[in-house]
């Protein structure tokens, strides 16, 4: 199969409301270029060097999505083009992401990760920890971000039954948060779906999947 017809049959059976991140990492341009040239505007990285030297040689109407863990000292280098960062995990990274776009005068968009994985390994807030900063007033004061929704991996494993439970606890931490909307927290997006997982997470109410190698064969 090619990436186009792969492209093509994911799309085709994509409610209108989800938004498709084709997932690039490891991947060459003349990969991302053939999706681009199927129609693929919005493309997910999780390095921020690999995410600018694809973004330097490839068309600028691409929306770069990072997707990936952000460590606070590199959140530099992609503030002139990332238009949305899915793992916000830290209040820490939040202040430091609008500090750096105010001082580039960008406006940047982001999705709190949160933590949804029965097992360990995976990064994200708790209920407690997200309930604390959508309540913050430092968080209000930030005007150069917009908190744009959630986003969350479920444990990697066969189980589609644990999977489910997980997607859909995120789906009711969003629905919970979502009323608090106001200035810059704006909880419309739910990121949540991989190749594995993708049609389960639309049943259980994602509004964004991320889908690489269903897309890109095999890393
Ligand atoms: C790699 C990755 C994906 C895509 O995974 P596939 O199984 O190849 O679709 C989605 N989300 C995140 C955070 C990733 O790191």
């Amino acid at each position: 199969m090619s990436i186009q017809s792969n492209l093509q049959q994911i799309k085709t059976n994509l409610p209108e409301n989800v938004t498709l991140v084709a997932v690039s990492k490891t991947k060459p341009v003349s990969d991302l270029m053939e999706a681009y040239e199927a129609g693929q505007r919005i493309f997910g990285e999780n390095k921020i060097q690999e995410m600018t030297e694809k973004w330097q040689q490839m068309p600028k109407d691409i929306e770069w999505h990072m997707i990936g863990h952000v460590q606070s000292n590199k959140v530099k280098y992609m503030v002139p083009y990332v238009k949305l960062i899915h793992g916000v995990d830290s209040l820490k990274l939040l202040k430091e992401i609008n500090r750096l776009a105010v001082k580039w005068r960008k406006h940047i968009n982001v999705l709190l990760q949160i933590y949804i994985a029965e097992e360990e390994t995976k990064f994200g807030l708790d209920e407690k920890e997200l309930n604390e900063i959508l309540n913050s007033e430092e968080v209000k004061q930030m005007t150069n971000i917009t908190i744009k929704g959630l986003m969350g991996m479920a444990s990697f494993t066969e189980d589609k039954e644990q999977i489910k439970r997980e997607f859909l606890h995120l789906k009711s931490i969003f629905d919970k948060y979502k009323p608090l909307n106001a200035g810059n927290c704006q909880l419309h997006t739910l990121s949540m779906g991989m190749s594995g997982d993708y049609e389960l997470a639309i049943e259980c109410g994602s509004t964004m999947i991320r889908v690489g190698s269903s897309i890109f064969g095999n890393r």
